[in-house]
């Protein structure tokens, strides 16, 4: 088990202006708070460098698309896509599944065919698989979970037929921190011929990310909770597969030519980013990304596997606390108390100046399946140590108290 002794401590509040003194932010996999570079950046954007993209043909515009372009090349190194132009940006991970369901769903899924998901997905990676399969006749299958709350992917071999088109599962989960062993996932979906879309949300701001060695054929995730600002995320797909995908949504930059009599679309990435980007948002996107590998993605796992440990240990020595997930769980600790309503929980928290969530987390089916109807949820970010852990747990002791 990691110990925050043998993690380097990040200790990077004061990069974090949003972050009241004494304050613990423990809301990381909700929304991460802003590094000074990111705000930098933003700022910059809008009041130094901004123009439109693509379009103009002066100066400002020319180099504002040189910065835009330039941030589409660090995304897919950050995350070892193998060309930039498999990289699509979209509003954020919600947009990035619905784009997949609706375009590569709606051309491929027939009455008869599968989709799979896990019972422990959040509802936008549910939701909109529902919606196109009522469009087009397919049936959704919900992998169940191991016993430690792990998508079970060996009830996946068993339950994956030739029918199944697409697998389309959390890489980290968003409420248990559950990590999945992605390419045994690809290995099992590319077997009977499916393709594998990884909802990265929780797994990119937390752990490096090479989707080429995972195997999976669609991936996405949101800037936002990668330090990044809010409005901007990635989807990344393999060429072949957005050569392939008729467009979602019409209108300017994503065309060839347009004529009342016909219109032709650009190739990808454009035929899928229809209207003027988030201009600041990629160039936002672009700085979280260098804070985030500045300070390394292997050293923040390590730092948020020792709080995770720390927090855990800290958590099973209170009565009553009922904990989920696994213990190797990626920087998310998500508990209960017993005869306590989370909500009660994330109340008491805040008068200790403790931030953490309590709710269904977006993910109903899985606190059906847990028999509860909210959990308490801490999560962990490069601003957090161990002060953070101690006023949760004096927090709790609190709560206890005052329901004893
Ligand atoms: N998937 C997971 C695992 C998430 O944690 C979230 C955000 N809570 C989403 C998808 C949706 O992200 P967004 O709301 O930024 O589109």
């Amino acid at each position: 088990m990691a110990t925050l002794a043998a993690a380097r401590p990040l200790d990077r509040v004061a990069d974090f202006p949003a972050i009241p003194s004494g304050w613990a932010y423990l809301d990381t996999a909700a929304t991460a708070q802003k590094p000074r570079p990111v705000i930098d950046a933003i700022a910059r954007g809008y009041g130094e460098t901004y123009a439109t993209v693509h379009r103009g043909v002066y100066q400002r515009s020319a180099e504002m698309t040189l910065a835009f372009e330039a941030a589409r090349r660090r995304v897919a190194a950050f995350i070892g896509a193998p060309a930039a132009e498999e990289i699509v940006f979209v509003r954020g991970a919600t947009e990035g599944i619905n784009l997949v369901a609706q375009s590569w769903g709606g051309a491929n899924l027939q009455s008869g065919d599968r989709i799979l998901l896990s019972a422990l997905e959040h509802h936008s990676n549910i939701v909109p698989w529902q919606m196109i399969a009522e469009r087009t006749g397919a049936a959704i299958d919900v992998a169940p979970l191991t016993a430690d709350h792990r998508i079970d992917l060996d009830a996946v071999a068993a339950m994956l037929t030739e029918r199944h088109k697409i697998v389309a599962l959390a890489h980290v989960s968003n409420v248990l921190g559950s990590v999945l062993d992605a390419r045994r996932a690809a290995g099992l979906a590319h077997r009977v011929g499916a393709k594998l879309l990884l909802d990265g949300c929780q797994a990119v701001p937390r752990m490096p990310v090479d989707v080429a060695a995972l195997g999976c054929d669609f991936y996405v995730f949101s800037g936002h909770k990668l330090y990044g600002p809010t409005g901007i995320g990635v989807l990344w797909g393999r060429a072949e597969l957005l050569d392939a995908m008729p467009p979602w949504q019409g209108g300017g930059a994503m065309i060839d030519k347009v004529s009342f009599a016909r219109t032709t679309y650009a190739p990808p990435p454009a035929r899928f980013e229809a209207g003027t980007p988030h201009v600041v948002g990629v160039v936002g996107l672009h700085a979280a990304i260098d804070y985030v590998t500045g300070i390394g993605l292997d050293a923040i796992a390590a730092h948020e596997a020792a709080l995770v440990a720390e927090t855990r240990a800290m958590l099973s020595r209170i009565n009553a606390i009922r904990l989920f997930g696994p213990e190797d769980s990626a920087g998310i600790v998500s508990f209960g108390l017993e005869g306590v309503h989370p909500h009660d929980i994330g109340t008491i928290l805040d008068e200790a100046q403790v931030a953490v969530r309590a709710g269904h987390h977006c993910a109903q089916p899985l606190m059906a399946l847990l028999g509860v109807d909210a959990t308490a949820r801490a999560s962990f970010g490069v601003y957090n140590g161990p002060r953070d852990v101690e006023m949760l747990g004096a927090g709790l002791e609190r709560v206890a108290r005052i329901f004893a």
